[in-house]
């Protein structure tokens, strides 16, 4: 996706950790016309894969997954990161590690919004390892739903998420792809 590339290089910050830090149009400030062409990507993406639900995870996944749902005409679900949890009957749970924060946190969602049978769009910000994601597959497993698909702003394929997650069985769609944040430099990967 041009526009996406073209603000990835224009202001994406490389940090030595090997994070691309983008909090000037996705993760802190957000660019408002550059998500709704997100979301419309997304949506051309997806057409015709029935989706009944895009799932997120708070709290930046909340932008580019609103603007898909809006476009698809379904509702959004974020699931929340929680740190301990007390009462766990109404939700489903799973764990999972946070690449960028290094620790492992419970995320929920609660069993009210996902019904047996549904097709759910799992979106995100970024894929690196791809806990998110398979976290986020595993609630909508747990609840008799299936995935129909997982669209990710900016995949790190240079790290394995990706492939895991096609191994699994997974149509993963990324709308820019990154080789390699090497050395300071972003290289993109093939992009379509
Ligand atoms: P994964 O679960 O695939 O290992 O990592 C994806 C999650 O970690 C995303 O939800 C995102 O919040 C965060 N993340 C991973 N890599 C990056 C990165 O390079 N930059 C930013 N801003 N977030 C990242």
């Amino acid at each position: 996706m041009r526009l996406l590339r073209d603000k990835v290089i224009q202001e994406g910050i490389v940090l030595p950790s090997g994070v691309l830090k983008v909090d000037s149009f996705l993760n802190h400030q957000m660019d408002p016309v550059l998500m709704r062409e997100v979301g419309r990507e997304f949506s051309r993406r997806f057409e015709g894969e029935g989706i009944t639900k895009v799932l997120t995870i708070e709290s930046s996944g909340i932008a580019p997954g609103i603007m898909t749902a809006l476009e698809l005409g379904v509702p959004l679900i974020f699931a929340r990161k929680q740190k301990s949890l007390t009462l766990t009957e109404d939700i489903y749970v799973e764990q999972v590690y946070s690449f960028t924060k290094r620790v492992t946190s419970d995320i929920t969602v609660s069993r009210k919004f996902i019904a047996p049978g549904e097709r759910v769009l799992i979106v995100d910000d970024f894929l690196a390892n791809g806990e998110a994601a398979f976290g986020l597959a595993r609630i909508v497993e747990q609840a008799g739903a299936s995935v129909a698909g997982i669209g990710i702003v900016i995949e790190k394929a240079f790290q394995p998420g990706g492939s895991r997650l096609q191994e699994a069985g997974y149509r993963v769609d990324s709308l820019v792809r990154i080789a390699s944040l090497a050395d300071g430099q972003i290289v993109f990967a093939d992009e379509s």
